[in-house]
């Protein structure tokens, strides 16, 4: 058995010149932690791109950025500005990312975004091919690479090839409309599996095969030459056991250890006990429904204004793909209403948003996880959304109430929640006075499902469960040789 290759667009390490010297600091994400068990020792490589472009990159640093590379069992793949532009900001995240998130009008059908998206696929595909061997295992991850299995294919016939897709596959119907429709759909049938988060998006899937390619299908299985794909779901999950211990070493801290974040939160629950927290978490994205939120809040206060002064949102909006229109507009349209709902309903003692425009430290979100009632998530479409998963694992006495948005995919695996419809205000007012008065008992039983489910459920299963069906899928495939 060869090596396992892992593929994502951004590798799992961040690169720091300083003086003329490089350091490469292993990322904390999710992704990262839940390859541990597949991305160690010598008998794995990630290929990806570092994060600096060929112009950002000195010459004479080169050799000593790949030295560090290779220490952390990384390899990259060289991207100039241009390339970034058209590929990343371009194809990837002004075409593929709307539409599979239902945002059809915000989609740009651009040719010169798709012809730098085949190109800078074809560089990664290189790359595979270069440090790759016939015997070893390819996982590629993610909507920036969906031509890559097909391009490895054409050269290597018999290497088994993973693709896991993080973002939903949107229905058919929606699906059609992308010009290269049929391209993206071969370059993914390269695989011999892939996975998705979601039975749903897995469905959506196998339908444009069947009706755009009118390829064989059966159950979940894609029949294609002599060829045999699997299509599978694989929920992910997150890193439980830090989130966890993260909140347990958190209850235990004394004053002095507290940040200045906690003692705020502390000192605005000293001030007013019976006003409770509200919390959101997200990339500000149009995805997440942050603004509908904001107005769905202001709708709730209306509806029971005896919750003024007795309830506060906060929403952590992490920055975000700041050069590509739609975001700029967004963080525009978001200042504003904030400001104007804030403007119109603050009293001398209550604001009722607080609203951080930032990203912010591991520590201070377990602050945040830990110190808030009720998790607010109302994405309007969601590949998983990993920050439900989050705040129910430091719940550590197992209260606080989770309201998600149905339209999540993490929604399928957390049923006990607060289910809602995020275009729905009534509903959202009305579900947001139940959490406010769920009794503890109640909050308790639900999360002790939720927790028991993530806790087996974890980031680390996750890459396990479909490395194991990957390999199961190479010996199968090795026996009809
Ligand atoms: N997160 C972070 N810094 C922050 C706020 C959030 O690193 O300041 C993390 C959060 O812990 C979560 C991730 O960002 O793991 C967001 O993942 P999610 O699946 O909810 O949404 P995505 O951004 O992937 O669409």
């Amino acid at each position: 058995m060869g090596k396992t290759i892992i593929i994502s667009n951004r590798l799992p390490v961040q690169l720091q010149i300083s003086n003329g010297t490089i350091n490469a600091i292993p990322s904390v994400g999710g992704l990262a932690t839940g390859m541990k068990s597949v991305h160690s020792g010598s008998e794995s490589l990630w290929i990806g791109w570092s994060g600096l472009t060929d112009e950002e990159t000195p010459p004479e640093l080169e050799d000593d950025i790949d030295k560090a590379l290779a220490k952390n069992g990384c390899a990259k793949v060289k991207l100039n500005a241009g390339e970034i532009d058209g590929f990343y900001f371009g194809f990837s995240n002004r075409t593929v990312w709307p539409l599979f998130h239902y945002f059809l009008e915000y989609s740009e059908f651009e040719l010169d975004f798709w012809n730098t998206y085949k190109a800078v696929n074809q560089k990664f595909a290189d790359a595979i091919i270069e440090k790759s061997d016939e015997d070893d295992t390819i996982w590629v991850h993610d909507y920036q690479l969906m031509l890559v299995p097909q391009m490895v294919r054409e050269k290597r016939p018999d290497t088994t090839i993973g693709f896991f897709l993080h973002i939903p596959f949107p229905s058919y119907e929606i699906f059609r409309t992308l010009p290269w429709r049929e391209e993206i759909l071969e370059g993914l049938l390269g695989s011999d599996l892939i996975g998705f988060h979601t039975y749903d998006y897995e469905r959506h899937f196998l339908s444009s095969v069947r009706r755009l390619l009118g390829l064989d299908v059966s159950f979940n299985e894609i029949y294609l030459d002599n060829r045999v794909i699997k299509v599978d779901s694989f929920p992910m999950g997150i890193d439980y056991k830090k989130f966890k211990d993260a909140a347990i070493l958190h209850s235990s801290k004394s004053e002095g250890e507290r940040s200045d974040l906690q003692m705020r939160l502390d000192s605005h629950k000293a001030s007013a006990p019976d006003t409770k927290l509200i919390l959101s978490i997200d990339r500000l994205d149009y995805s997440k429904g942050i603004a509908k939120r904001i107005n769905a809040f202001e709708y709730f206060l209306n509806k029971y204004p005896e919750y003024k002064e007795k309830v506060r949102l906060i929403i952590l909006a992490v920055p975000s793909r700041s050069n590509v229109p739609q975001y700029q507009l967004l963080k525009k349209e978001i200042d504003e209403l904030v400001g104007r709902i804030n403007g119109e309903l603050s009293t001398v003692n209550w604001t009722p948003i607080w609203y951080f425009y930032r990203s912010l430290p591991f520590d201070n979100l377990i602050d945040l996880y830990t110190s808030s009632d009720i998790a607010w998530l109302t994405p309007l479409r969601d590949g998983m959304n990993l920050v439900a998963k989050e705040y129910i694992a430091t719940r550590t006495d197992k209260t606080g109430v989770l309201i998600l948005s149905e339209m999540a995919g993490s929604a399928y695996e957390m049923n006990e929640a607060l289910l809602i419809n995020p275009n729905n205000f009534e509903e959202q007012a009305d579900t947001l006075k139940r959490a406010l008065n769920m009794p503890v008992e109640e909050q308790i039983s639900r999360n002790e499902f939720l927790q028991n489910r993530l806790e087996r459920y974890n980031v680390e299963v996750w890459a396990k469960e479909f490395m194991r069906a990957l390999n199961e899928k190479r010996d199968v495939s090795k026996a009809f040789i």
